[in-house]
């Protein structure tokens, strides 16, 4: 180990050309064996280890490594398996749990903090026995060893993992602590055996959201018994995405070795050093952006750890990545036929090795001590950022002008007043139906638009096999009936990348996936300048599309908070910034739909709850701005234009005054497995506006039968009255096949007219 202070908080796992993902893919398909997914286990380790042994990482951890998720692992771990998988072992067992198999569903998977990545949610009960089983975590250690690798060996804390564990017997899941607290205690025993002396860190990011005093009570007592495990520990406990500084209080006042701290999203931590200084802990500081893909720009990094080693003695600083690489792409390696100039911007998790290298030796060495390659490299990071500070590219002064200008913000008059002329205008039933947007993504549709792509078809060609999907669309909706219709979304392959490609100041990667959950990659695009619409983007389409039926086409969007969250965003401009240019280009589309011709408008906010800060405190400053660039986003909607939003959720209950503020004229919601429990918030507040409720479940093959139907669109009549409510799927049909899409709607439509009748509509 070179002894150079950089700290790497974890690295991807899926392979720089997601091996683990192909290879866990054939072996799902029984294509491979398991030995086979072992093999490139094996590999990726090792290259991942060497990855950051050459680029000179004094820090490098080991059990970072997972076959799916390391909240599952520690589930393993801890022996926490719930009851229907009890009969199971080894890969079997890991893999149903996971994924399900024929007798027993999944285990439930949700969002790790506000990132897209996703973990197993651990069910938890009581009754449990835990015990340990530390074969996952002792060979890795060893595995490293033998490559001459001594790693520090990553843990999810116990602390957090409770905090993100659901109670199947209800009760709360801290109550099990104690239970936890063995078994890691045993398992730090274990660690202690494995060596001289040895660094664990124990990584308890669940610190950073809003603290009850329960949780803050549980800290001392809990690093205090893991401290005492042996004298060969030297534990860190790190936290990311936002600032510890409750926790930090606490902290100080145990025998931790070092606490890791965010200093980039959670800047807040900055008033913890004193404690640390005094506490005479060291400090490994999060200053290399883990979660974003920009070039770290070396010099304010550099003054930042000054301005922390004003309190912090320099020899007690480690300089770290802000989280897990995890959250980055791999390698800019293969981005071979990526802009050059847009390139040089750029960072991944390879290339973010070398910027703590570097950053390592600016800091404790000085300029001076850099030799000629690290000098030259300097510069080059220096021209880079200083290129991305002054680039036309990024910097366009007419669309900061008219964001700057901008008066008109939320459409003109109340939603009654709107409602009353659109009702008159648009003439559809109560109980209206409606679906979300897409359709079937049949192989023939993916092919066009791959061929296309790839220039192996003309345009004309591509577009002649578009509009005969759109037509075959329409006249299904036609036939069975549906009211208000969409033309299926057939160009689109995806909801933000499709809006992406058409708006300046957009990139996209080649290479640039990172794992969202499994084997599960996305490739987010990523926002790297001032954000303009040089042409009308959907206007072609949706014209055709009216052109082929008399029935309302409805126009289909991606709201300006949804295309923010799941991109790459810039770092030198703030969020609400860039959400509010992306507005600005959304209420030019708007504008020129309804020109064209098109009554119905939805703006679909499928991640409006993605964006959600972790600390209370910050919420209302979110929530300000990204309704204040939806109702920018509509503001060119005429009173007659009725606007829709899609949100895939099904629980409002903390953000339905936020969704009431929003104003659209309809929203559709996914609440098919609620029943109508979810929906009373909106009777409860006296939501005014109109709502589509799913009302079935479009992420199962099955289909839902007429009476179930009729049935469910009863509830919800005992919660909202007819003239509020539309009737839906719940959300978009794109990865559905037609045999289930086709007789679902017609049931749907069926079940509509079924209780229209009864009603006497
Ligand atoms: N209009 C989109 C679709 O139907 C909405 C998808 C979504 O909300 N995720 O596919
Ligand atoms: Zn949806």
């Amino acid at each position: 180990m070179s002894n150079n202070n950089t700290y790497v908080v974890g690295f991807p796992r899926i392979g720089e050309k997601r091996e683990l993902k192909i290879v866990l893919e054939k072996f799902w398909a029984k294509k491979s064996s398991f030995e086979e997914v072992q093999a490139v286990a094996s590999e990726l380790k090792k290259r991942h280890w060497n990855y950051q042994k050459d680029a000179g990482i004094e820090f490098i951890s080991s059990n970072d490594f997972s076959l799916y998720d390391n909240m599952l692992d520690t589930s393993v771990m801890l022996g926490a398996i719930p009851k229907r998988f009890k009969a199971l072992k080894d890969e079997e067992l890991y893999f149903s749990m996971a994924r399900g198999n024929i007798e027993s569903v999944a285990m439930e998977m949700t969002k790790w903090f506000n990132t897209n990545y996703h973990y197993i949610v651990p069910e938890l009960s009581l009754e449990d026995n835990y015990s340990l089983n530390s074969s996952k975590i002792v060979n890795e250690y060893k595995e490293a060893k033998a490559l001459g690798i001594t790693t520090k060996i990553n843990l999810i804390g116990p602390i957090t993992y409770l905090g993100l564990s659901k109670r199947i017997d209800g009760g709360d899941t801290y109550e099990l602590l104690g239970k936890v607290l063995c078994v890691y205690e045993k398992l730090l025993k274990e660690i202690a055996d494995l060596d001289t002396e040895l660094v664990v860190q124990i990584d308890e990011p669940i610190f950073v959201k809003d603290h009850e005093v329960k949780l803050l009570s549980l800290i001392k007592p809990t690093y205090d018994a893991l401290t005492s495990v042996s004298d060969k520990l030297k534990i860190i406990v790190t936290t990311y995405f936002e600032h510890s500084v409750e926790a930090t209080k606490v902290l100080v006042n145990t025998p931790v070795w070092a606490l890791g701290l965010d200093f980039l999203y959670g800047e807040e931590n900055m008033v913890s050093l004193d404690l640390i200084h005094k506490s005479n802990k060291k400090l490994i500081a999060g200053v290399v952006d883990g979660r974003n893909i920009w070039k770290n720009e070396i010099k304010k990094s550099a003054e930042l750890l000054d301005e922390i080693a004003e309190i912090i003695p320099k020899e007690k600083i480690i300089i770290s990545s802000s989280c897990s690489l995890l959250h980055t792409p791999f390698t800019l390696k293969y981005e071979e036929k990526m802009d050059k100039e847009i390139r040089n911007w750029l960072s991944y998790a390879v290339e973010k090795l070398d910027e703590l290298t570097l950053l390592s030796k600016l800091f404790f060495q000085g300029v001076e001590c850099l030799n000629k390659g690290e000098g030259t490299l300097l510069i080059q990071n220096i021209q880079a950022n200083e290129s991305r500070k002054t680039s036309t590219r990024i910097h366009d002064k007419a669309v900061q002008k008219r964001v700057e200008e901008l008066s008109k913000l939320s459409r003109e008059g109340s939603y009654e007043e709107r409602i009353k002329v659109q009702k008159e205008v648009l003439a559809y039933n109560d109980l209206a139906t409606t679906s979300i947007g897409s359709f079937p993504q049949t192989p023939e549709v993916r092919k066009a638009r791959r061929d296309f792509k790839n220039s192996d078809i003309t345009l004309e060609n591509y577009e002649t096999q578009m509009k005969e999907y759109i037509v075959d669309c329409i006249n299904f909706q036609e036939e069975c009936g549906l009211e208000v219709l969409v033309h299926g979304e057939p160009e689109r392959n995806d909801m933000v990348e499709y809006f992406g490609e058409q708006l300046k100041g957009y990139g996209f990667s080649q290479n640039g996936w990172v794992q969202s959950y499994g084997s599960r990659c996305v490739k987010p695009p990523f926002i790297f300048g001032d954000i303009s619409r040089p042409e009308a983007m959907t206007v072609e389409w949706m014209k055709f599309s009216q052109s082929k039926t008399k029935k309302i086409m409805k126009g289909m969007l991606t709201g300006p908070v949804t295309i923010l969250n799941w991109s790459f965003v810039r770092d030198d401009k703030a969020r609400d910034e860039v959400s509010k240019q992306i507005a600005v280009a959304l209420s030019d589309e708007i504008d020129d739909l309804q020109k064209a011709g098109i009554k119905i408008i939805q703006v679909d906010e499928a991640a409006f709850k993605e964006g959600y800060p972790l600390r209370q405190e910050k919420i209302k400053i979110y929530e300000k701005w990204a309704v204040r660039d939806f109702k920018i986003a509509v503001s060119s909607a005429n009173i007659d234009t009725q606007i829709h939003t899609h949100m895939c959720y099904s629980e409002f209950n903390d953000i339905i005054e936020t969704i009431e503020n929003m104003d659209a004229d309809v929203i559709s919601i996914e609440t098919a497995r609620s029943g109508n429990e979810l929906l009373k918030i909106f009777k409860e507040v006296g939501y005014k506006q109109e709502v589509g409720p799913g009302v079935y479940d479009i992420h199962s093959p099955r289909i839902p039968s007429v009476e179930e139907m009729v049935k469910q669109i009863k509830l919800l009549l005992e919660v909202l009255p007819q003239k509020q409510l539309w009737i839906n799927p719940d959300c978009g049909l794109k990865t559905r096949k037609w045999e289930e899409v086709k007789p679902s709607l017609t049931n749907m439509v069926e079940a509509v007219n079924i209780v229209r009748k009864e009603l006497a509509l």
